[in-house]
């Protein structure tokens, strides 16, 4: 979407700026999900939210929609035309952010390519827009809930509160735990390192990782038992003073999505949903 980094990160810290004013104008109750379900689930196993259950106020999202629109349009970002497209979309009537963002949340390939090629708007910008728009709102739940799980134990490869897979990790700084994080709530919880966060697998001579001498503080960890990968950041790495922030080394690492690729290993599982 834009290749320059500094612009990346520019655009990408507007956008979390716009993200969180939302975030801090929204009054509306959060509805779909309460503390009693959440304690219900948790009590058989699952994840605390359902996000399908949620209702989308889709004033609310368009309002958002408008907000990341005056953003990129201060960008050189590539795809302002297609953004405009998605606009008149939605004001037409055509389109419905809310289900947007719950079919992404869902993993729905088929939806969004057949999506992206009747308004001819590519894939990756409705997946980061509709991510986007999903949000501030998936935080607002987390944030609720978060208390009522121990995410340091919770060992399960997706995530504890809204079921999705792990999009990203780091090794934590202090101790070099493996801590996953779930693009669409923010949430990171603890994972054991020699074990696949897809397929559960603990059997070493299956699991490896690589990385590039240019960049170290990067790890692609590949699973040779499901074909999958996740990217990972080493805290230790990295200056002290300099934080990491997940979603930002998620994109700007597509080079390391397109390394892995290359080589025959998956990201996303999209169209299975993370075990419940
Ligand atoms: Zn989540
Ligand atoms: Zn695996």
């Amino acid at each position: 979407m834009i290749e320059n980094e500094k612009e990346c990160f520019q655009l990408h810290s507007s956008m979390a700026e716009a993200k969180s004013l939302f975030k801090e104008r929204f009054e509306q109750p959060l509805r779909g999900v309460s503390p009693e379900d959440a304690e219900q689930r948790l009590k058989s196993g699952r994840h605390l939210v359902d996000f399908q259950k949620i209702e989308f106020p889709e004033e609310e999202l368009r309002k958002l929609f408008d907000d990341f629109y005056t953003v990129l349009k201060g960008f050189e970002f590539h795809e302002v035309a297609e953004v405009e497209t998605l606009k008149a979309a939605v004001e037409a009537g055509e389109l419905n952010w809310g289900s947007l963002v719950k079919r992404i949340y869902c993993g729905d390939p088929d939806f969004l390519s057949s999506l992206g090629e009747r308004l001819g708007v590519g894939v990756d910008l409705l997946t980061y827009l509709g991510t986007n728009l999903g949000n501030p709102f998936f935080e607002m739940y987390a944030g609720e809930l978060q208390g009522k799980v121990d995410l340091e134990d919770w060992l399960r490869g997706s995530c504890p509160l809204c079921g999705s897979e792990a999009a990203f990790a780091k090794l934590r700084r202090d101790d070099g735990k493996r801590i996953l994080w779930c693009q669409f709530c923010g949430t990171e919880w603890g994972y054991p390192r020699i074990k696949c966060p897809f397929c559960a697998t603990e059997n070493h001579k299956k699991l490896r990782y690589l990385f590039t001498e240019e960049e170290k503080r990067y790890r692609v960890y590949l699973c040779d038992e499901c074909k999958r990968y996740i990217k990972t950041i080493d805290e230790r790495e990295i200056p002290e003073e300099e934080k990491s922030n997940l979603s930002f080394e998620n994109l700007r690492t597509v080079y390391l999505d397109i390394l892995a690729e290359k080589d025959g290993y998956r990201r996303q599982n999209s169209r299975e949903r993370a075990p419940v």
